[in-house]
């Protein structure tokens, strides 16, 4: 068990569909903490970087094309294992073959238009969240619901 950090980003398929407040609920249903929120719009330089592991895919000109489309959200989530929580609630890249109940698999169709990026490991996170945020950006306020988010001492 470790408090994490991770970000989520509302990509330009979200917020066209008018998703934002859907998926956001869904976070905070689930127990996650908002440590951060912005509307942003990405640029060529910054998608090179977030998905440089992506650079050599043939849809590469596609995707950052689909993610410069509109503005995006940012978000920054925090939460016990945090990464794998929200991970798991997004599902499979492509939303139709991701689970049902999943994020992609309820409001997507499509590999390319998959309504959020979610960071894939904690060490990505903190990397991606030093990328989308400034440190004056992340508050570290408390919730007065917190003692019934987390049992102290489970595993
Ligand atoms: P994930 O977003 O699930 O972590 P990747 O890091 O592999 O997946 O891919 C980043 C993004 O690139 C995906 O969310 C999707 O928008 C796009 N993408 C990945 N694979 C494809 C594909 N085969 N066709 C079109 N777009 C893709």
């Amino acid at each position: 068990m470790s408090l994490e950090k991770t970000l989520v980003i509302l990509k330009p398929s979200a917020v066209q569909r008018g998703l934002i407040g859907e998926i956001t609920t869904r976070f905070e249903r689930k127990g996650l903490r908002l440590a951060g929120m912005k509307m942003m719009q990405l640029t060529d330089d910054l998608l090179n970087e977030h998905y440089a592991h992506l650079a050599d895919k043939p849809f590469f000109g596609r995707i950052k094309q689909s993610m410069m489309a509109s503005p995006v959200i940012a978000c920054c989530y925090e939460g016990v294992d945090a990464v794998q929580v929200v991970r798991s609630m997004t599902g499979a890249t492509n939303g139709r073959k991701a689970t049902p109940g999943t994020i992609r698999g309820d409001y997507s169709v499509s590999a390319q238009e998959n309504i959020v990026h979610t960071s894939d490991s904690p060490e990505n996170a903190i990397v991606e969240l030093n990328r989308f945020f400034r440190p004056e950006e992340i508050f570290d306020y408390s919730l007065p619901v917190q003692s019934y988010l987390n049992y102290e001492g489970e595993e």
